[in-house]
């Protein structure tokens, strides 16, 4: 099964995606991570990405899909989570494509729905949740770039809701639960 888990900034994909990892064997393509990694490396394109997403804003198109290409060319037994990825229009054609060229496709795509003002308490409180582990915080996550994620989102992601929705693949189940309720919630989506 390949899937793709849809939602903004703090809406809990990465946490729902590592329970699927556990459970389904699946594994997780977290755009957000290897650019996060080759950010920490500091690789030519991690350099060159580094400022803008501290900014909160959203990378070129060319890049992830770069990063999904590389990672669909690997073993994908138990499929895909796509986490984080698409995030604009171009990039949901540019998926379609690389799993017809693999003889894979979409399996389903699930909504995590949540209103904002539980996102921003959400995303706050990770920050607050690292700084006291002494841990540090993600750079973007901090109001300001906040402000700009969720605007991006809804500038150039939230399209995607309608996109999939028409393509008869959309599931939206409500994301604001206990994380085992959520999980649940995808788990029958998956198992429809
Ligand atoms: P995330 O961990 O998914 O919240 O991603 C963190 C940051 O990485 C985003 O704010 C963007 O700057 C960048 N990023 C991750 N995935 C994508 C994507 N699919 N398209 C563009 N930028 C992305």
């Amino acid at each position: 099964m390949n899937i793709i888990l849809l939602g903004p900034p703090g809406a809990g994909k990465g946490t729902q995606a590592a329970k699927l990892v556990d459970q389904r064997n699946m594994i997780q393509l977290s755009t957000g991570d290897m650019l996060r990694e080759a950010k920490s490396s500091g690789t030519e394109m991690g350099n060159k990405v580094a400022a803008i997403m501290d900014a909160g804003q959203l990378v070129t198109d060319e890049i992830v899909i770069g990063l999904i290409e590389e990672k669909l060319a690997g073993d994908h037994a138990g499929g895909f989570i796509f986490d984080g990825f698409p995030r604009t229009l171009p990039q949901a054609d540019a998926l379609a494509a690389l799993l017809a060229k693999h003889g894979a496709a979409l399996d389903a795509v699930v909504e995590l729905a949540v209103n904002d003002e539980v996102l921003v308490g959400r995303i706050v409180g990770r920050a607050e949740e690292a700084r006291a582990a002494g841990k540090t915080a993600r750079a973007d996550d901090n109001e300001e770039s906040l402000k700009v994620r969720l605007m991006e989102y809804y500038k150039k992601t939230s399209p995607l809701i309608g996109y999939y929705y028409a393509k008869g693949d959309l599931s939206s189940i409500d994301g604001l639960g206990e994380i085992d309720a959520v999980a649940s919630a995808i788990s029958g989506v998956l198992d429809k």
